[in-house]
């Protein structure tokens, strides 16, 4: 890679584009640091409640929506995507995946977290662009934020072209999909950015909305206090009984809204031939659902040696037992009804069982796996534009 002379502003960043290719990132592009045009939108999402117990995103809110704010004298943002998954079919299996047999009750884990922990695979080569513009550009700043920073990384994205932002509010390539975990580098050096946004081709589509289990998707909009990623994930506290209904069998996040899309649906092998998708190999799938009822025996070293994918680890043993407890009490009239009681049992009448798991135990029995209406929130279009709650993933 070589860089124009410093004189020559703003800068060509075709170069440093290409680098990024080469480094794995489906997709790259530049942004500029204008503040937050969903500003507004932002701030009442916050005030209505939204952002659930995330008091980070109240907190931070100022400099999230001001992306210059984070380095200063910074002129422009490096965007990249890496995919984490192919349109449409199952995730490629990692060669160190275990053979397992099928879940008795299986407890889901979103896609993103299925392979190695994006933070590191992200991060990594961003550290590594970083290194080498530094090298290039002895007096230039730069800063990686993959998760790390408040910063609105959709809306730079959909700034630097990569694509445009659904209904369910996460970004979407027109060829790609939306199976897109974001990286951003902020630069002090004057980048030429992308000009040509990507027109919205979501039309009179509403399949996100109408699949979501918790009904928490209103267009453009997600109410984040009852989006099951951040349920399973970001909660630390009991789920209400409203929302826990309706987990279904999501452990770890939740890929409803993405898996009904029809920008990620399959498509034929010669398209796949003429649009080769590179995808990192860590994102290859180290498992996809494990059994709910033996992570509700999991003792701390258990989950240590569980083949568990590494993303999931950031959420600790009560909080994942409390997920696994809601999901065994969805299928208490199931095959494996019987065990599943027995277990729920036990927990819930065991004083030494963490507050979070009991209460949960307790509440799935009592709800002996009767499904209730599917939730929905209040209809408040164009509430705000990016969905803050987590990853989205991404950082999605
Ligand atoms: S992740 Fe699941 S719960 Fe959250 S908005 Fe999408 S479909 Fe709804
Ligand atoms: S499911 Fe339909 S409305 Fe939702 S993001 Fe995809 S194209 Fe847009």
């Amino acid at each position: 890679m070589t860089c124009p002379p410093e004189d020559a502003a703003p800068v060509d960043p075709a170069p440093i584009l290409a680098r990024c290719r080469e480094l794995g990132f489906a997709l790259a592009g530049v942004a500029h640091l204008a503040p937050s045009r969903y500003a507004d939108h932002v701030r009442a999402w916050i005030a209505s409640g939204r952002h659930g117990t995330m008091t980070y995103l109240a907190d931070d809110l100022e400099t999230r929506l001001s992306p210059a704010a984070l380095l200063p004298g910074a002129r422009a943002a490096i965007v990249v995507a890496d995919r984490y998954a192919p349109r449409g079919g199952a995730m490629p299996s990692a060669p160190e995946a275990p053979e397992c047999p099928a879940p008795r009750i299986p407890a889901r884990i979103a896609r993103y977290a299925q392979g190695r922990d994006y933070h590191d695979i992200v991060k990594r080569r961003l550290h590594a662009l970083s290194d080498e513009l530094r090298a290039l550009r002895p007096g230039a700043e730069f800063r990686t934020c993959v998760d790390s920073a408040p910063i609105m990384e959709r809306e730079l994205a959909e700034r630097a072209g990569l694509g445009w932002i659904g209904k369910h509010t996460l970004l979407i390539h027109p060829e790609f999909g939306s199976w897109f975990l974001l990286g951003v580098v902020l630069t002090t050096l004057e980048l030429r950015t992308s000009d040509t946004p990507v027109p919205d081709h979501c039309g009179s589509c509403t399949r996100c909305i109408d699949a979501c289990p918790t009904g928490c998707i209103t267009p453009w909009s997600v109410d984040a206090s009852r989006c099951i990623a951040y349920l399973t994930i970001e909660r630390r506290e009991p789920i209400p009984p409203d929302l826990s209904a309706h987990l279904g069998e999501w452990l770890f996040g939740c890929d409803v809204c993405q898996e009904v899309c029809p920008h990620n649906s399959a498509r034929s092998g010669a398209w796949r031939e003429a649009h080769p998708e590179p995808m990192h190999p860590g994102y290859a799938s180290r498992a996809d659902a494990i059994d709910a009822l033996d992570v509700l025996a999991w003792t701390a070293s258990d989950r240590a040696s569980a083949r568990l994918n590494e993303a999931t680890r950031r959420a600790k043993l009560a909080l994942i037992q409390r997920n696994a407890a809601h999901i065994v009490g969805g299928a208490l009239n199931g095959n494996h009804g019987a065990r599943a009681r027995a277990r729920l049992e036990a927990l819930a009448g065991d004083p030494g069982t963490p507050h979070l798991v009991r209460d949960a135990a307790r509440r799935a029995l009592a709800s002996s796996g009767r499904p209730e209406p599917k939730a929905r929130c209040a209809d408040t279009p164009n509430a705000g534009t990016a969905r803050q709650a987590p990853p989205p993933p991404a950082s999605s």
